[in-house]
C-alpha cells in the first residue's frame, strides 16, 4: 500500500490509515468529517443561581 499523498509505502491499509491520520490529518477523503471551525469556544451565559431574589 502506498500513501497517495507522500508516496511512502506501508505493509497494509491499516498502517497506511494510521500514517495518514498522523501525517496528513488535513487530507480528508469525505465531507463527513467534523469541521474544526464549528468547535470554537462559545461564551456560556452566566449560570442562573436559584434562591437569589
Ligand atoms: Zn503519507
Amino acid at each position: 500500500m502506498k500513501c497517495d499523498i507522500c508516496n511512502e509505502e506501508f505493509a497494509n491499509s491499516i498502517e497506511l490509515d494510521k500514517h495518514k491520520e498522523r501525517e496528513h490529518p488535513l487530507g480528508d477523503d469525505d465531507d463527513n468529517l467534523e469541521k474544526p471551525d464549528m468547535l470554537q469556544d462559545q461564551e456560556l451565559p452566566a449560570p442562573i443561581v436559584p434562591g437569589k431574589n
